[in-house]
């Protein structure tokens, strides 16, 4: 049977983001806003290494491209997902991803992207921008030329447990006073349609990537209205979505519910969102302090989960 796999993240410091990242996760930062914890990735812009271990200090992508058995055999250039915690604590540009037929012609073989975010806290009175209201490319070009932002994004708000299927050709930003936990397909492609005209610290502004943002914007995607999660939850276990790319579950372990989760998969992603807990897979036993993320390979057995925590996990 094949251990758990503990990852290090990797932590990016972001114009938008804040400081919980080191006061609510206790992960060490570089100095400044931090917006995004790498917490699963092989992706070259932010390979988390091994902590602990067999495997203990190998990148993941090491892994993905060394052991293959470790994840079933599956088969790919590169590890198909990538898992991140977000702390917006200002504005994210809006934003939109290609598909991966798109990615691969302009965007050097990279994979598209489609992403979803589970709302682990948001500010009271908060929301979030999923999808666009324009009819068609032209339209959609005059509204962003004449800055009609209002009439153009489609804004929802959000509370704590909300989750958002964004697919690739959808405009959206998160907004301050949001903390995410994203699933999405390892891809680190995005054009930005508008940045708030804010500067960097160097005075400069982020490059925008309006004309691709227009070839790629799917005009047929329905703006949802919520992000009320409204699947049934069996035995703990809540399935958020499933798309071609992942299916993504909540897990929620309580003091008197214990959850054991099959692990059938090539490799099934984890995150401790909240609380604390351990989990017994094989004849091992793991602590699990909020915060923790880690993959659970191909042949590691079922996972059975105690304490009082949530869990995110994904899958291909
Ligand atoms: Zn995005």
């Amino acid at each position: 049977m094949n251990e758990l796999i503990f990852l290090q993240p990797v932590l990016h410091g972001k114009l938008w983001g804040g400081h919980r990242l080191h006061d609510d996760y206790g992960y060490e930062v570089p100095e400044g806003p931090v917006g995004e914890c790498w917490a699963i990735s092989a992706h070259p812009h932010g390979d988390c290494r091994v902590a602990g271990g067999t495997w203990d200090g190998k990148y993941f992508s090491e892994l993905w491209a060394e052991h293959r058995e470790l994840f079933g055999g599956l088969e790919g250039d590169e590890f198909p997902l990538l898992i991140k915690i977000i702390d917006a604590e200002d504005d994210l540009s809006i934003q939109v991803h290609p598909d991966d037929v798109y990615a691969n012609e302009h965007e050097n073989g990279s994979l598209g992207k489609r992403e979803c975010w589970y709302v682990i806290d948001a500010r009271e009175g908060g929301d979030i921008v999923v999808g666009q209201r324009a009819q068609n490319r032209d339209e959609f070009a005059q509204m962003i030329e004449d800055g009609r932002w209002d009439d153009l994004l489609n804004r929802v708000p959000i509370q704590k447990g909300d989750f958002f299927q964004i697919d690739p050709g959808t405009v959206h930003a998160i907004l301050g006073g949001t903390l995410i936990l994203e699933t999405q397909q390892s891809s680190d492609v995005t054009y930005r349609v508008y940045d708030f005209d804010r500067r960097q610290a160097d005075g400069s502004l982020r490059e925008l990537h309006i004309q691709q943002a227009i070839d790629v914007v799917d005009f047929d995607v329905q703006a949802p209205t919520t992000g009320k999660v409204t699947a049934a939850e069996v035995d703990g276990v809540t399935r958020l979505v499933e798309t071609p790319n992942y299916v993504v579950d909540r897990i929620v372990v309580g003091a008197d519910a214990p959850v054991t989760y099959a692990q059938p998969w090539p490799f099934l992603n984890v995150s401790v969102i909240e609380g604390t807990g351990s989990v017994v897979a094989g004849d091992a036993t793991y602590d699990l302090p909020k915060g923790t993320h880690f993959v659970a390979p191909f042949d590691s057995g079922d996972l059975a989960f105690t304490g009082d925590m949530t869990l995110i996990v994904s899958h291909v």
